[in-house]
């Protein structure tokens, strides 16, 4: 088998949320990849699910062979927005002793970004359920 006929090959994926299995082909298209915490990964394909219209990513790892994930866009970028801002808190976290009151500090500024995470991804849940409904009507 030649090399464009392997990539031809469709796949078949279950969507994140659950809700039904996509079939598509990569195509070679390169889309830029904008997510901070997906640096080491190339995004492959970007597909709404077939069934739920949610908006999807197929990474791949650029070095590891075969190693992939299928991500909801949308709500990946809630945590992706904070990456940086984490980052930096978890060195700082390392950097002071449990006792210190920097690192009491630098913990509950985590626990903060964390909860923002949670409520963002919480609201793009609900979106995409009224979404859902919305064209069920
Ligand atoms: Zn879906």
């Amino acid at each position: 088998m030649s090399q464009g006929e392997i990539v031809l090959l469709p796949r078949v994926r279950k969507c994140p949320r659950r809700e039904g299995f996509n079939v598509f082909r990569v195509n070679g298209v390169t889309y830029e990849n904008a997510f901070k915490s997906l640096a080491d990964w190339t995004i492959k394909k970007i597909f709404n699910c077939r069934k739920c219209k949610i908006e999807l990513g197929l990474f791949e790892h650029s070095d590891i062979e075969k190693k992939e994930k299928l991500v909801w866009i949308d709500l990946f970028k809630c945590e992706d927005y904070y990456y940086d801002q984490l980052k930096e808190l978890q060195i700082d976290e390392t950097k002071n002793t449990k006792q210190s009151k920097k690192y009491h500090k630098v913990q509950s500024e985590i626990t903060n970004i964390r909860n923002k995470i949670a409520l963002d991804q919480i609201k793009v849940k609900i979106k995409a359920k009224i979404k859902k409904k919305g064209m069920l009507i």
